[in-house]
């Protein structure tokens, strides 16, 4: 059936300012790492991807090597777009980024110039686009020089293939240098990608924050759920259907006692605030209005309703931040 789009859809969603671009994000995102590889069936893809738009949900992160196999995230989004969604174009922003192993020898990864140009230009191809919105370097390359990679961030602009530029991962220390590299070149660092959790808050330690305040620079957390720990997928046991089950990035391993005392713990607040655990997480994660949106997974319509109607209630008591505190840890 033809897709049109919900009348109301930005009725309810909350958009914030990505540091001081004049660009709004969704407070939730959707990223398609996860579940939209050529192995997960079409029609719950296209599901997902059409709820979302239709719930506000503007921003589409992807990189070049999501699937299985890499790249098929991108060429599922791409079809989504010529068949839903192209009429909303204006309305998307959609990134992608390039950084990791994408194709044999040595100019398939990392961040030089050849390697980032090329996979743009492919990633549009997969996407049938002639431009994308974010351009990310998904990761620091310690062995390029990083006026080569943010050039070739700013080269992409420059070319009209990229609106707006990012990176991934990177430390305070390397997005400084990124963001002064990036302004001396007129194109300014848009956003930050880092993980980002209730059991993982390296950014914390790092001041990130703070960091991106300074250069005015957006964050947008990846895993606020841990993959799918932070949510009640494991409170009994491992579904068959879940991210341990089909994936390698995630094993049975981190279901470790002290995490699971962590994520009962945090359940139980939860319950107490009349929310999933997803929910808490997530409202939690947004508590810093410096955190401009955070890009979630879902493998199902259900988890991403649950997911953004998390934004019904991000208020938090300074009791209850302390209370969080004491199970919200590495
Ligand atoms: P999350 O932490 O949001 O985990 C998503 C998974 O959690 C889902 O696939 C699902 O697992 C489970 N889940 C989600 N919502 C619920 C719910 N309400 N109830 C129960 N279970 C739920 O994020 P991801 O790890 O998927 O990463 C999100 C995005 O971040 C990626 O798609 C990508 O765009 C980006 N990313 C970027 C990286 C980078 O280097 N820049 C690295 C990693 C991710 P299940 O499949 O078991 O149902």
């Amino acid at each position: 059936m033809t897709y049109v789009a919900e009348a109301k859809r930005y009725d309810s969603m909350i958009y914030r300012r990505t540091g001081r671009s004049g660009l709004k994000l969704p407070a939730i995102s959707l990223g398609l790492w996860h579940n939209f590889g050529h192995e997960r069936p079409w029609d719950r893809q296209r599901d997902i991807v059409r709820r979302a738009f239709d719930l506000g949900v503007t921003h589409f992160d992807l990189a070049n090597n999501y699937g299985p196999p890499p790249g098929a995230a991108e060429e599922n989004f791409g079809r989504m777009l010529a068949t839903d969604l192209k009429p909303y174009r204006d309305e998307l922003v959609i990134a992608t980024k390039a950084g990791y192993d994408m194709w044999p020898g040595p100019y398939g990864e990392w961040g030089s110039r050849k390697y980032l140009t090329a996979s743009l230009d492919q990633s549009l191809r997969r996407m049938g686009l002639d431009y994308v919105d974010v351009f990310y370097s998904h990761r620091f390359d310690p062995d390029t020089p990083l006026e080569e990679t943010m050039g070739a961030l700013d080269a992409a602009v420059r070319a009209g293939k990229a609106l707006y530029v990012g990176i991934s991962s990177y430390t305070a220390a390397q997005t400084r240098e990124a963001a002064a590299i990036l302004k001396s070149l007129g194109t300014p660092l848009l956003i930050h990608q880092p993980s980002y959790s209730m059991i993982n808050r390296w950014t914390e330690r790092d001041q990130l924050l703070d960091t991106l305040e300074e250069v005015g620079a957006g964050c947008i957390s990846f895993s606020p759920l841990a993959q799918g720990l932070l949510t009640d997928r494991y409170l009994q046991g491992v579904p068959e259907d879940s991210r341990i089950r089909t994936s390698h990035f995630l094993n049975e391993d981190a279901l470790t006692p002290s995490n699971r005392v962590k994520v009962e713990g945090l359940n139980e607040i939860a319950r107490r605030r009349g929310q999933s655990l997803a929910q808490l997480a997530l409202a939690w994660a947004l508590r810093d209005e410096r955190m401009t949106s955070l890009v979630i997974g879902a493998s199902s319509v259900g988890q991403l309703e649950n997911n953004i109607a998390a934004l019904g209630n991000l208020d938090f008591t300074a009791e209850e931040l302390t209370e969080i505190d004491q199970f919200a840890t590495e």
